[in-house]
């Protein structure tokens, strides 16, 4: 008995002794440009974009970087402002978007998530290098079909919503189901990102209603029906799925989308727009880790 009392005071006393090594090793490593214990203590802004040319150029701006893979995504984890912030280069599309969250949410628990990126316009007033906040996000991918039989045809414009959120039971059979489900921004992330709207000097930045689903549409027809129907400002293939698993673990959220087309005027594709919206969306971390401090 006595043993191992005097053999757990031992293994207490070395780690202790551990702990301050550790603890000297964090101060001594400031000096060389690391983050101290406090900083890598605070949550970390996690700022996804899905293609190179839409994470790259924020990454690029970010001080103290260490690179982390995970399957095909790829996190850069430095500062802004000595505060941490992480990079993500999630990949295209709803299911990278959605895993690649799940996964930063579990690894780095977050303080906020901003997805961010190029999209195609729905708003006909809306032009290339306007960007919109998303006030609201949105799967236009979640539809119900009408029901029609052999040699019928289809119908896309008698599709219904389909909110795979309204309960646990079938969505094809529940009434409650035929919604729209919206995932709200959240406002703090909003109240940032509308405070420093004058910096972006190259189109407007408005509040608006962010469609996902990994479709590129350009039927201008069903385009429209998107935007009378859904509200959509834009539309793109990732803001949707980040938002759910943001709101599955409560995380807040905002996407931010510069247009980089609109069918709808005529806007023709330019990749550029990838590039200025990230120099915008710097502003709105820095902007928000100033909120925050206070
Ligand atoms: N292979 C496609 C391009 C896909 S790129 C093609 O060449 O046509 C799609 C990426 O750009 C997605 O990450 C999406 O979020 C964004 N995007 C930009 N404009 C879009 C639009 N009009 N519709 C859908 N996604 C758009």
């Amino acid at each position: 008995m006595k043993d191992i009392f005097t053999a757990r005071t031992l293994i207490l006393a070395l780690l202790s002794i551990l702990f301050l090594f550790l603890l000297a090793g964090c101060q001594t490593s400031t000096k060389n440009g690391a983050l101290t214990a406090d900083e890598k203590d605070a949550q970390p802004i996690l700022v996804q974009g899905p293609m190179p040319i839409e994470a790259q150029n924020f990454a690029e701006k970010l001080e103290n970087v260490e690179e982390e893979k995970s399957g095909n995504f790829v996190f850069y984890k430095g500062t802004v402002n000595d505060y941490p912030v992480i990079v993500m280069k999630t990949g295209k599309g709803m299911e990278n978007t959605a895993a690649a969250t799940a996964l930063a949410i579990e690894k780095f628990d977050p303080l906020a998530i901003i997805n961010q990126g190029t999209s195609g316009g729905h708003d006909p007033d809306l032009h290339v290098f306007d960007i919109v906040l998303g006030k609201r996000t949105v799967n236009i991918g979640s539809l119900k079909t009408g029901s029609l039989e052999d040699g019928e045809g289809i119908a896309p414009k008698e599709w219904i919503p389909m909110d795979l959120m309204a309960s646990e039971g079938s969505a094809g059979e529940d009434p409650d189901a035929e919604n729209i489900r919206y995932f709200e921004g959240d406002k703090e992330l909003l109240a940032a990102a509308k405070s420093v709207k004058n910096t972006h000097e190259k189109g407007k930045v408005v509040e608006g209603t962010i469609g996902s689903a990994d479709v590129w549409n350009n039927e201008v027809d069903r385009i429209q029906w998107f935007h009378e129907n859904f509200g959509t400002s834009v539309e793109e293939m990732e803001g949707a799925a980040g938002a759910q698993i943001a709101k599955a673990y409560e995380v807040p959220y905002l996407g931010i989308r510069i247009l980089s087309n609109n069918k709808t005027n005529d806007g023709e594709y330019n990749p550029d727009t990838a590039e200025t919206n990230q120099e915008y969306v710097y502003e709105v971390v820095k902007k928000y880790i100033a909120s925050k401090a206070k």
